[in-house]
């Protein structure tokens, strides 16, 4: 191992004197980044099959894969390293090893060991075979978490001798346990080896010298082995501005697409209709929402294309608002649709529009991926015609083979669910809708500036009348008992309940089974005095909408449900929420789920059942019961967990980063986004070769081309 890693040193440094020297025309080019891994000396058919299954086909995806973490592996002082830190240290061993075993498979081995004047103790779990390797008076050097009242070291490395010759950093990629670290490593140094000539540089120079940023070759050398802290820093300044460049010159095109084809179609509503039609709502409309409804009228009316963002804390009324705003365009001759990125949230919406709408004479039909055959070819063929002024479903609304006849407004609810790439597509549906994106989930209004910085917004920041502030209580798990005793109270006043159900990650089939279970446990506990009802993903269209209607029309006093009730759904009855195993949820997700309750006039509650293991935990279930402040909450979630996270990885519509966090690196976003402005409107970006990498994302996020191409 050691003369081995003395070699890539010396080659390494070869390298990067060849790269001052002749700059990026390295003299070895024997391979190109787009070969398969499998090319490379020393990869073979298993280790290809190995990468293959962690998504790693070329060269290319190889050496772009960045580790999650750096260890340190820089000698430390004992008596300056805080309790509970990892450290390495060089020591002389100075017992016999004494091993215990506890188990078939486990042992704890126990060494004394003297580093400098200091005689400690150092443990290795499952590892009893290094008992001949340890000899009193032999120097070794560890790497473990340092326990300062114990004075003991937990070792989780262990080498032979004094550290020389050893990284000082070392990267540590996610592997899944496919392959080992030192394995990849490996790997890692024969394709940087092989390859560095080819590694192309893909911000022009003008970029790296005015933020003093390293080339890409460089960057690579730094991330994968870096020589000290400084290295990682350096090459970690990079990528994430490369990425957030790249994100915010698309954000830039889309803005700068709609202003010059800003040109969309004036929809002269019939105002007088409009009235009518607000005045017979159940409701009188809140002061914020007759704003937002004169400024969405403003903008229809108007020659120019709306693209807006409507933000409303859960319950704030944002539904009723969109249909005000679809029926104006349908006063206008134009279609509306609106979209809902559940089935059971475009079902609950289908019913409440047409509710309020058909009696002022519109057609509304209903759209869904369970929309099939005759009934779905119908609805298309009506649809072309012109029959159906207003067409509510889920994403099955933006397939390529449905088309409007006169589409003029789109509204997407819940957009935080729905991608950059959607929002593209929804823009250029038909005759270039206007379109509206309505959220719940309250984005932080910096982050809404420059993640969404294509957009207006507008706000309703007003909850109807009458809403009492939900009480939320977190109690530990063991206070089940008590707590549906004060569920049932609240269902013998005649109110309904939710119970959400424990969240697997990743595993749906888990949440399902979960969800069952406690089904199977409320239907014992309530036989015979109250209807229990279970939901969740796995049901078929026409059940969930079965469960669904059963629910809001009181035949289930209580449904117990996974969280594919968490968006949208509008019961008012309901007064009483559930959930267990809070911890597992985010804020964010947590108060999209209390939202359920506290709809209606009555008081509701929202029980929190959490045992959290870490601060972390505890602090978020401390925020949950202390505010209701959707805002608050959002705030505080990016604060304690990053952006990555708050969006919810899947479902975030914003582009997976691999090192760039929008909320820690969110002054490289802002400068990103200023630099991503200027570049459009330069001769350099559109006609310099050096900006061919950043153009090309221009180009494909498919705006601007047709300008450019005239
Ligand atoms: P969200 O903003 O979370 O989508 P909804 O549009 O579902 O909220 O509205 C929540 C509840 O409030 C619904 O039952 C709706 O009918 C009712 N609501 C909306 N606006 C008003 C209002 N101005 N006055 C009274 N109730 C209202
Ligand atoms: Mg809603």
């Amino acid at each position: 191992m050691k003369p081995r890693k003395a070699v890539w040193r010396r080659r390494r440094q070869a390298k990067r004197w060849k790269l001052k020297s002749s700059g990026k025309t390295a003299i070895h080019v024997t391979l190109s980044l787009s070969d398969p891994v499998t090319s490379l000396k020393g990869i073979g058919k298993t280790a290809g099959e190995q990468l293959e299954t962690l998504g790693i086909h070329t060269i290319e995806e190889l050496v772009m894969m960045f580790p999650y973490r750096h260890e340190d592996f820089r000698l430390k002082d004992l008596s300056e390293t805080p309790h509970g830190e990892r450290l390495t240290i060089e020591g002389r061993v100075e017992s016999i090893p004494s091993v215990l075993f506890t188990g078939s498979k486990r042992s704890r081995l126990q060494i004394q060991l003297l580093v400098g004047q200091h005689l400690v103790k150092a443990v290795f779990f499952n590892q009893h075979y290094l008992k001949d390797r340890l000899n009193p008076g032999q120097i070794v050097t560890i790497t473990g978490k340092w326990d300062r009242g114990r004075q003991l070291i937990n070792v989780s490395n262990f080498k032979d001798g004094p550290k020389i010759g050893q990284a000082d950093f070392e990267p540590v990629y996610s592997l899944k346990g496919i392959v080992k670290q030192p394995t990849f490593r490996r790997w890692m140094r024969l394709a940087l080896d092989e390859a560095a000539g080819e590694i192309p540089e893909t911000l022009p120079q003008s970029i790296l010298t005015a933020y003093k940023l390293p080339t890409l070759a460089e960057t690579l050398e730094m991330v994968h082995f870096p020589d000290t802290p400084d290295d990682v820093k350096h090459a970690r300044r990079r990528v994430v501005y490369e990425e957030l460049l790249h994100f915010q010159l698309k954000m830039a095109a889309l803005k700068k697409d709609r202003k010059e084809a800003g040109k969309g179609t004036p929809i002269p509503y019939d105002l007088e209709k409009l009235k009518l039609f607000i005045a017979s709502l159940p409701f009188e409309l809140t002061g914020a929402q007759k704003r937002v409804v004169n400024e969405l009228c403003a903008e229809l009316k108007s020659p120019l294309r709306m693209n807006r963002l409507l933000q409303g804390d859960v319950g704030s009324g944002k539904t009723v608002v969109a249909a005000i705003a679809l029926y104006a365009a349908i006063t206008a001759g134009f279609q509306g649709a609106l979209m809902a990125p559940t089935e059971i949230l475009a079902e609950q919406h289908a019913e409440t529009l047409a509710g309020w709408l058909k009696p002022a004479g519109v057609t509304v039909a209903f759209l869904s991926g369970s929309t099939k055959g005759k009934a779905r070819r119908e609805i298309i063929e009506r649809l072309e015609a012109g029959e159906i002024d207003l067409l509510i479903g889920t994403h099955a609304l933006i397939q390529p083979d449905v088309n409007f006849h006169r589409l003029g407004l789109v509204i997407t609810d819940e957009q935080h669910r729905f991608g950059v790439e959607q929002r593209r597509v929804l823009r250029d549906k038909g005759e270039h809708p206007d379109v509206l994106f309505m959220t719940a989930t309250p984005i932080p209004r910096t982050l809404a500036i420059t993640a969404f910085g294509e957009m207006d917004v507008s706000l309703l920041d007003e909850m109807p009348a009458g809403r009492k502030e939900i009480e939320t209580h977190w109690l530990k798990e063991d206070s089940l008992a008590p707590v549906l005793r004060r569920m049932e109270k609240e269902l013998q006043a005649g109110r309904q309940a939710y119970v959400i159900c424990p969240l697997i990650e990743e595993s749906d089939t888990l949440d399902v089974q979960n969800a069952v279970d406690v089904f199977g446990q409320l239907s014992a506990y309530f036989a015979g005095r109250f209807t229990v009802g279970l939901m969740h993903g796995r049901l078929h269209a026409d059940e969930k909408e079965q469960v669904m209607r059963d629910f809001s029309e009181g035949r289930i006093d209580c449904l117990v449900s996974t969280t594919v009730v968490e968006v949208g759904v509008n019961v008012p009855n309901a007064t009483f929420m559930l959930i267990y195993d809070a911890t597992r949820f985010g804020l964010a997700q947590l108060h999209q789920l209390r939202g359920r309750v506290g709809r209606g006039a009555d008081q509701s509650y929202c029980i929190l059942l959490a045992d959290p293991k870490t601060e972390e935990g505890k602090e978020r279930m401390m925020t949950m019961s202390e505010t209701n402040d959707g805002f608050l909450l959002a705030e505080k979630d990016l604060e304690l967990r990053g952006s990555g996270d708050f969006f919810g990885k899947k479902q975030s519509g914003l582009p997976e980063f691999k090192m760039a966090d929008l909320v820690h690196d969110f002054r490289a976003l802002e400068t990103a986004r200023q630099d991503a402005e200027r570049l459009l409107e330069s001769d350099e970006f559109w006609n310099d070769g050096a900006y061919d990498g950043l153009r090309r994302t221009v180009e494909e996020s498919g705006v601007l081309q047709s300008e450019r191409i005239d």
